[in-house]
């Protein structure tokens, strides 16, 4: 194959076919108002965590809903739950408690791929 110089970026296609969006649903059954996100980004715009970290709770609620789990947990570990995104979300939605329950899964996630 001829050398160009250059790499072909890795596509960012997500195939929400195979993607596991099962954890989103689980997580909803336990802080249902996590439905009704529209990703607007107010949380995170107003964000404690993310004044002094590359903290992103937009993003992470995007990765969680794909099943991109990978690096996820430590991102969640800047939350300082805080609870300000609960304060400024137009959706009511319970993103403290939304958090939490990522964070409750991911452990358990680990856990059971320790045992
Ligand atoms: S402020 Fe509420 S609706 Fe907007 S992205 Fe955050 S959680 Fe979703
Ligand atoms: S609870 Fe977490 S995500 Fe929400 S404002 Fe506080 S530090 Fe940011």
């Amino acid at each position: 194959m001829k050398n160009w110089g250059f790499k072909i970026a890795k596509p960012r296609i997500i195939d929400l076919d195979t993607a596991n969006t099962k954890a989103f649903e689980e997580l909803c059954e336990k802080v249902p108002s996590a439905k009704r996100c529209i990703m607007c980004g107010a949380c995170t715009a107003t964000c404690s965590a993310a004044n002094h970290t590359s903290f992103n709770f937009r993003k992470c609620n995007i990765m969680f809903r794909r099943g991109q789990f990978e690096g996820l947990a430590e991102e969640l570990d800047k939350c300082m739950l805080c609870g300000k995104c609960k304060l400024v979300c137009p959706r009511a939605v319970n993103t403290r408690a939304f958090i939490y329950n990522m964070r409750i899964f991911l452990n358990d996630l680990n856990y059971k791929n320790i045992k």
